[in-house]
């Protein structure tokens, strides 16, 4: 028997939601490989390369393959005022929004916002020191993931680096003889290592220090917690942040820029945040970067969402902030009721982490539902993906990184699945 023409085997499933050229193609490749019997597979994968819905189940909160925060919003892409001043009708600024807002949550005299903290960095860096030497210890020029190269950054932005102290050891004595031995420092920068830690036989100079230097200090904050007591917690500032810098405490303590991501700690989409002195800030604004950098309406809608909640002090209003909250007993009670339910797997204690490539080292209790084997692909090919986590041979599906909503898929997936050797 023939094939179907390309056309009809396409037009055979016009009843899917992708568009007639993406269902051309895959009925092409479908017939190409002599599968046009198994057309609904190829159409399938079409719709699974598409930007959707997952449920993290792995227990990292800010999880970059599924785009770090979680966040829940509900904007209209119409018109907005991003750049209207509607006092005057005239042209405003679309950094009077988040920027203004994020700036009196952290206490800093000002404030912008750019797509990511590497662009941040990039762009605090330009306008304040380009052409010149910045120092930077020895022991944070480090990658943060995904590239980001302290060196190669500061390098794009037209500086010049200037290493200072050892891999494991450095003193503000170094920055004082690295200053007065080079006649071009505009500024200094220190950066939060973040994924990475050296423990043992080390030393490293604080903010304070610093900023008695006498030239601008610039802070690579990262993951942009917002102030060291989380007024915004019900509870307060919870153990499992150990030594978390804020940026409200680094500006405080004297640095003159912060750089934070806004889709860490923050909780934000993806955007990145330059705080601090107002005259250096308004020179991030006015450089020619700004222009690359700048987020658009949708973004900075979300971003003053979240600067609304922290004014507020309003933490569960926040999605990332609400997960890592929750006591561990009730993500307990959730995952037992989801096992009784479904009659699969059972209840264990675990361990949730912030992830976001912050706090390497810091766990949260947790509770998961531990299914005997690796049942990731399966759960991966649900209706809504479900991504698991699977430790030596056994699937977790951690409770602390799933919206309670979502209980309700996750005790179906479980029902209608066959797991073999498991019910
Ligand atoms: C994560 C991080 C970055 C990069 O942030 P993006 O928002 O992903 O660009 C830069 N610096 C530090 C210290 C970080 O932790």
């Amino acid at each position: 028997m023939r094939p179907p023409s390309v056309d009809a085997l396409a037009r055979s499933r016009a009843d899917s939601h992708l568009p007639h050229p993406l269902l051309v193609e895959a009925a092409r490749s479908a017939i190409a490989d002599g599968a046009h019997e198994q057309f609904d597979a190829y159409v399938e994968r079409v719709e699974r390369r598409l930007l959707s819905r997952v449920i993290n189940a792995t227990g990292v909160l800010l999880h970059t393959n599924m785009g770090r925060a979680p966040l829940a919003t509900n904007r209209n892409a119409g018109y907005t005022n991003l750049e209207l001043d509607l006092d005057t009708g005239a042209r405003g600024s679309r950094q009077e929004r988040a920027g203004l807002l994020l700036a009196k949550a952290c206490g800093a005299e000002a404030a912008i916002v750019v797509n990511n903290c590497a662009s941040a960095v990039m762009l605090g860096l330009a306008a304040v020191a380009k052409g010149s030497g910045v120092p930077v210890s020895r022991g944070e020029l480090v990658e943060i993931g995904g590239g980001f190269r302290v060196p190669e950054v500061l390098e794009q932005s037209g500086c010049r680096l200037v290493e200072v102290g050892t891999t494991n050891r450095t003193r503000l004595a170094d920055f004082e003889r690295a200053i007065a031995e080079n006649q071009d420092i505009a500024a200094v920068l220190k950066v939060h290592p973040s994924n990475y830690r050296i423990e043992g036989f080390q030393q490293s100079v604080g903010v304070k220090a610093l900023s008695t230097l006498g030239v601008p200090l610039i802070v690579d904050l990262g993951s942009g917690l917002l102030d060291e007591a989380c007024p915004w917690l019900e509870g307060g500032r919870p153990g499992w942040l150990l030594d978390e810098p804020a940026v409200r405490q680094t500006l405080d303590q004297g640095a003159d820029l912060v750089m934070f991501s806004g889709d860490k700690l923050l909780g934000g989409p993806q955007s990145g945040i330059i705080a601090g002195r107002a005259e250096m800030v308004e020179r991030c604004a006015r450089h020619p970067l700004m222009r690359t950098f700048r987020p658009g309406d949708l973004v900075i809608g979300a971003l003053q969402d979240v600067a609304l909640a922290y004014l507020r002090r309003d933490g569960d209003a926040i999605p990332f902030w609400a997960m890592a909250t929750i006591p561990q007993p009730v993500l307990s009670r959730r995952a037992e009721a989801i096992v009784a339910a479904s009659g699969i797997g059972m209840v264990v204690d675990s361990e949730a982490t912030p992830g976001g490539g912050s706090l390497p080292t810091a766990t949260i209790a947790s509770a998961a539902i531990e299914i005997a084997g690796d049942h990731s692909t399966e759960l991966r090919d649900h209706t809504t993906p479900i991504i698991a986590r699977v430790h030596e041979g056994r699937t977790l599906l951690d409770l602390r990184t799933i919206d309670p909503a979502d209980d309700a898929i996750i005790t179906s997936a479980l029902a209608a699945s066959r797991l073999e050797g498991l019910a």
